[in-house]
């Protein structure tokens, strides 16, 4: 029997769980997560760990694609799943296939290092705290599998003059409700999904907001008290300078400005170097190269989540039970260099980009599905919503969540129902960059 560690019992661990349950006789499967139930960053106002939820938030992915790929629709009213109804959908799926027995809960990975046996085998010694009563314990382990997530570290950028700012500066990660925010006046930096979802739904609250992002392909209407300003160039006091060299004041600056690759708990020996915004040296961006029993599910972004992390831990469990070979070093290397040329270099795209695949994902996917010898059910949906989702709310962000489409098979759907606001929308071809994640 192989003993595997999965560390965090979000989505991604969850998947874990289920794909290696399909090797039950081959693998022992130990589970250690930070807060005392299952879901990750989908457990509001968790009083465990800082999460990104807030109050209300519904879902970009819609409701038919957004479950795991051998679960796929989360049946609900609305087309967009509020964050209770999906955690309900995540917890749902974690006692169907009982996978709570292998968490313990309320437990935290504090290190993870490598070590190689007499016959030159690569193991892992996994130290473990329980937050309850305080023990440490070490146990070894074949397999690691990293389901930690990517919303934990957040990033903000060093802007000049920061530390002289009078006024209160905030992360969306912290971001709870729009009450905080009655009558203040309130900068949000960051043009992506985060600082739009933020500004819609605190938009009545504040007494101005200025948005400040360099994503020109926003033609979307912003609420009545909103002004698209540019990047912050300076900050002096309470005045913050822009670069069109305009001064204005703000109560608070939030920063919806994402979030770093952070794995506190891999030691010196294996922590992966993370650069210009990725991780680099990953094999179907999931296979550490260099010690390929360390894998890592959910690092992308701008992908129905789900549906694709279930894929990965296909193919994980698949490597860890030995249903399929291992893949040569080189041949890892070779795969990991032809993407990255395929899909950033060659596409002239940001070194960081290489995590970002709204219109990968199918590829990718379908990809793992193969080589995983998975009999998950593949589909072309998830990515053509997130394409859509992408087209609709960068024309206009009130009214997307509204729409109702109507599956027609594996591959295609129909739209029944789209708001008014939209038939008056010109090219939106133009509008489908716009970055969701
Ligand atoms: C605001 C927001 C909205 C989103 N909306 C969507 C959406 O609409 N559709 C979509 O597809 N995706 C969405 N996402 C992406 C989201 O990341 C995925 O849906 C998915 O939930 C990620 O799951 P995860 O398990 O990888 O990470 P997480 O949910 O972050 O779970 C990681 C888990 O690991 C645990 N952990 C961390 N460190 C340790 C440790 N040292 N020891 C033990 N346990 C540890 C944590 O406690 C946590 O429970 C959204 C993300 C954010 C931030």
């Amino acid at each position: 029997m192989k003993e595997v560690v999965v560390i965090g019992a979000g989505a991604s661990g969850l998947a874990a769980i289920r794909s290696l349950l399909k090797y039950k006789d081959k693998v022992n499967i130990t589970a250690y997560e930070v807060s005392d139930r299952v879901g990750g960053l989908w457990v509001n106002r968790d009083p465990y760990k800082t999460s990104p939820m807030y109050d209300g938030l519904q879902t970009n992915s819609y409701k038919a694609v957004c479950g795991f790929a051998d679960s796929l629709g989360v049946e609900v009213k609305e087309s967009y799943v509020y964050h209770s109804q999906y955690l309900q959908y995540i917890e749902d799926y974690s006692k169907k296939f009982n996978m709570h027995q292998y968490i313990q809960f309320r437990h935290r990975v504090l290190e993870v290092d490598p070590y190689k046996t007499e016959n030159e085998r690569e193991r892992w010694c996994v130290t473990a705290r329980n937050e309850t009563n305080g023990v440490v314990r070490t146990q070894q382990f074949d397999a690691v599998v990293v389901c930690n997530g990517h919303h934990e570290k957040p990033h903000i950028p060093d802007v000049k003059g920061m530390k002289t700012y009078t006024g209160e500066t905030m992360h969306s990660i912290y971001y709870q409700s729009p009450e905080y925010f009655k009558g203040k006046t309130v900068l949000i930096v960051g043009g992506k999904v985060s600082g739009l979802d933020i500004l819609f739904h605190m938009k009545s609250a504040p007494k101005k907001i200025y948005f400040s992002h360099h994503n020109p392909l926003i033609a979307s209407p912003l609420p009545d008290n909103t002004e698209h300003v540019t990047d912050i160039s300076e900050i002096s006091g309470d005045d913050i300078i822009l670069n069109d060299g305009r001064v204005i004041q703000a109560d608070i600056i939030l920063f919806a400005t994402g979030y770093e690759y952070y794995f506190p708990f891999l030691s010196d020996r294996c922590r992966p170097t993370v650069k210009d915004g990725h991780v680099t040296n990953i094999y179907r961006m999931m296979v550490d190269i260099d010690h390929p029993s360390l894998y890592y599910i959910g690092l992308n972004t701008v992908v129905v989540a789900l549906y694709q992390l279930s894929f990965q831990a296909e193919l994980a469990a698949a490597f860890i039970s030995e249903k399929i070979p291992p893949v040569s070093k080189e041949e890892m290397k070779n795969e990991y260099d032809d993407w990255y040329k395929r899909h950033v270099t060659d596409l002239g795209k940001r070194p960081k980009d290489y995590h970002i695949m709204p219109s990968s994902q199918h590829e990718y996917a379908a990809i793992l599905a193969k080589e995983s010898l998975s009999d998950f059910p593949v589909t072309s949906l998830p990515q053509q919503f997130i394409l859509k989702v992408m087209e609709m709310s960068s024309a206009n962000y009130e009214h997307w969540r509204s729409t109702i489409y109507k599956i027609l098979s594996n591959d295609s759907y129909e739209t029944v129902y789209e708001h008014p606001v939209y038939s008056s929308v010109g090219n939106k071809e133009n509008l489908t960059q716009t970055a969701i994640s």
